[in-house]
């Protein structure tokens, strides 16, 4: 079937910015920081932030975070690179290795799945970025796909404390975490693969080696499955759990880690309890 480009890329940007007004994910004169791995999905919301960033009157830049995953990161990296060249966006660089003292290769075989760790270490090294900058706001690529495989890894999982962090913009729950915000929340990934492609976008489309490992990829698969022979039901999964969860704050008490003066509910953050483990085993 032959796509109207035009129309096609109307209908995402129109997606994206029904999100944005509906959910008042942007203030004027606010920095946001893209969280921009080079991926399809970061790529798109750089694009589309890009586009709104005049009319909305906020100031934009993109972070890139390297995990240290050989033959798979440095790709997108230089993605991220291209397509803040062509905007004209500055693009802040981070790295495990820089920040933490290993790359997450030197971590396999560590824990169940390598996206445990690399999740923790990320997002705490994007918040300190992001909080050095003077952001206001983390917009991150995650889209609906993402949203709805988070909802039920939490519910498989039974962490319920994690449900507060579902929504297209989370709280400020502590004065140096960044707030994030979702501009794809509603957005199919599908689509957004589909965008990247009609639009010659450069984009780094593999597969992280880990990603088969995690419990993620289990219910991707499981949910695109449902999706083929039900169309429509990744959306009412995600109307039924925005109808059914309060997406606030709520119960979380956020203080900072007694070891390294991040945020954290912990005493002792989860990147600081890892990093005990990891110099046992590796340093
Ligand atoms: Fe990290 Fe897992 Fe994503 Fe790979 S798939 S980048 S290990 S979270």
């Amino acid at each position: 079937m032959k796509i109207d480009g035009d129309a096609f890329n109307q209908r995402i940007i129109a997606g994206a910015r029904e999100v944005i007004d509906e959910y008042k994910l942007i203030d004027p004169n606010e920095l946001v920081v893209v969280a921009l791995s080079g991926g399809k999905d970061s790529v798109l919301t750089l694009h589309i932030l890009a586009d709104l960033m005049g009319e909305l009157e906020f100031d934009l830049v993109a972070v890139s975070i390297d995990e240290g995953v050989a033959g798979y990161r440095s790709e997108g990296v230089e993605a991220a690179r291209l397509n803040c060249e062509s905007l004209g966006i500055k693009l802040v660089e981070g790295s495990f290795k820089d920040e933490f003292g290993f790359k997450l290769d030197d971590l396999h075989g560590m824990y169940q799945s390598s996206c445990i760790p690399c999740g923790v270490f990320r997002r705490q090294l994007l918040n300190k970025i992001s909080h050095q900058l003077g952001a206001d706001k983390l917009a991150t690529g995650h889209n609906l796909d993402d949203e709805i495989q988070s909802f039920l890894m939490s519910l498989a999982k039974a962490e319920i404390r994690r449900f507060y962090k579902f929504g297209p913009k989370l709280d400020k729950i502590h004065p140096d975490m960044v707030p994030r915000i979702k501009p794809l929340w509603k957005t199919h990934e599908k689509d957004v693969g589909i965008w990247a492609v009609l639009n010659n976008i450069e984009v780094h489309f593999a597969e992280c080696p880990y990603s088969a490992t995690s419990l993620r990829s289990k219910i991707k698969g499981y949910l695109n499955q449902l999706e083929e022979k039900r169309p429509g039901t990744k959306l009412s999964m995600l109307k039924s759990f925005s109808k059914s969860f309060k997406f606030e704050k709520k119960d979380v008490q956020m203080g900072v880690c007694s070891l390294c003066g991040e945020p954290s509910s912990l005493d002792v953050c989860m990147a600081c309890e890892m990093m005990a483990e990891i110099n046992d085993r590796i340093k």
